[in-house]
């Protein structure tokens, strides 16, 4: 038995111990990808059906729609949580990037799930539960599963209204991005994936949410960039409808999360004004020369200076608390453009995060997923250095300590064992919020 994935995990976990092992594990899922043998994802007889993979954004696979088996197509579960083991792990809640060539593995042991790695035991497997409205149709046959799904184990619904984004092609994309890839494999699997999500479809999914018994606590509303209009729109006012629609029939239900491009003063005002409460101009990656050659898109239309002073801005209308920008982590050090040095990529990201604690903005992160569409998902199949990923993970923990600052809201809980933010371990080394 090969157990040097396990060997691995051990020497990381005492290299670095001041990060809990559920941090470590979940770095390299993510990073990595999981694999599931096929009667892992049948449900036993008494068992409720699992929530199956929503394709909530991106594709966050390692691997093509059609590198797929049939049962890892359709019936991969959204997202893991991850107890027990050798590791004795608190419940970790983990999202799904499919890759068959994982070395992790769920599969039944003994008629249990359980993560493996090279056949080694690893830790329980539980699936989250189909939500009750994922059984739900609106009149004109659409899902609201797929119109609002959840993710972080039931505590978001994410609405991602518009499925394209008018930055469109490599020399305008996001270089790890595959919104516009992801869109198109879906629709040629055959998954229903509606490209522009209608306002009224919207509220119906929400009206299903909100009559059952749904542990949901915030919505995500985004999509792609509009760099021109869309339905006569600009990108303000697309957003901002829905905002306006969702606060109006449900006023303070959920805490309003929009992540858009960093808009000017008087259009993040609209935007609050229409009852958004968090606001997430995402910028990915903060060293000068890598934001402009890995978001060319964003570095042309607005430029790397007028999005940071836009962030900073936003800080004055929502509340800096409230204004959390996203970094890919990882894509610093993706070739052919980054870092070949962990210290020193490590390093300029702390930067970014000094800077904006400084201005009370608290960044959070998204942990790169090599999609294989993407450009820098060809380059760099493998990711990150798993040791990049840990660093990043010290670095934020203290960086967030050292400016006395609190975890960023409409995350859920902080803490190993509690955090469900599950496309990044961010949240589970922070330590648990007092009583
Ligand atoms: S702006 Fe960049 S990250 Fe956002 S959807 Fe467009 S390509 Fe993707």
């Amino acid at each position: 038995m090969n157990a040097a994935t396990l060997q691995m995990l051990d020497t990381q976990i005492h290299k670095h111990n001041t990060l809990p092992p559920e941090a470590i594990l979940k770095t390299e899922l993510l990073r990595r990808g999981i694999a599931f043998a096929p009667e892992a994802l049948v449900p036993p007889a008494d068992a409720q059906e699992h929530q199956l993979k929503s394709y909530f954004i991106f594709s966050f696979n390692m691997v093509k729609q059609s590198e797929l088996d049939g049962a890892a197509q359709w019936k991969a579960p959204e997202e893991v949580a991850l107890t027990g083991g050798p590791y004795n792990l608190r419940r970790t809640i983990v999202s799904v990037r499919l890759n068959p060539a994982s070395p992790y593995k769920v599969l039944l042991h003994q008629g249990e799930r359980w993560l493996t790695a090279e056949g080694e035991l690893l830790s329980r497997v539980q699936l989250p539960v189909k939500p009750a409205h994922y059984n739900c149709t609106l009149p004109d046959g659409k899902s609201a599963g797929e119109l609002a799904p959840t993710i972080e184990w039931g505590y978001l619904i994410y609405l991602t209204i518009f499925r394209i984004c008018q930055y469109f092609g490599e020399k305008e994309e996001c270089q790890f991005c595959d919104i516009n890839h992801n869109y198109r494999e879906q629709i040629a699997a055959g998954r229903p994936y509606t490209g522009v999500k209608k306002v009224e479809d919207i509220l119906a999914a929400l009206e299903y949410i909100a009559a059952s018994d749904s542990p949901t606590k915030a919505y995500t509303l985004t999509g792609g960039s509009i760099t021109s209009k869309l339905e006569g729109k600009s990108e303000v006012e697309f957003y901002t409808q829905y905002v306006q629609a969702i606060e109006s029939r449900f006023p303070g239900r959920w805490i309003a999360k929009v992540v858009t491009q960093a808009w000017p003063r008087a259009d993040v005002q609209r935007l609050k004004d229409a009852g958004a409460t968090i606001y997430h101009p995402n910028y990915e990656v903060w060293d000068p020369r890598l934001f402009e050659l890995i978001s060319p898109g964003k570095n042309r239309y607005i430029g790397r200076g007028e999005w940071i002073k836009r962030v900073v801005d936003a800080a004055d209308i929502f509340g800096p608390s409230r204004v959390i920008p996203n970094f890919v982590g990882g894509v610093e050090m993706a070739k052919p453009y980054g870092f070949t040095d962990v210290e020193q990529a490590v390093e300029s990201t702390r930067q970014g995060l000094d800077f904006f604690m400084n201005h009370g903005v608290v960044p959070r992160f998204t942990t790169w997923c090599p999609e294989p569409t993407t450009p820098l998902g060809k380059a760099n199949p493998e990711g990150a250095p798993l040791e990049f990923h840990l660093r990043l993970l010290e670095v934020y923990r203290d960086t967030l300590a050292g400016h006395h600052l609190p975890p960023p809201p409409g995350y859920g809980a902080p803490g190993p064992g509690r955090a469900v933010f599950s496309v990044s371990p961010f949240m589970d080394v922070l330590p648990p919020a007092e009583a």
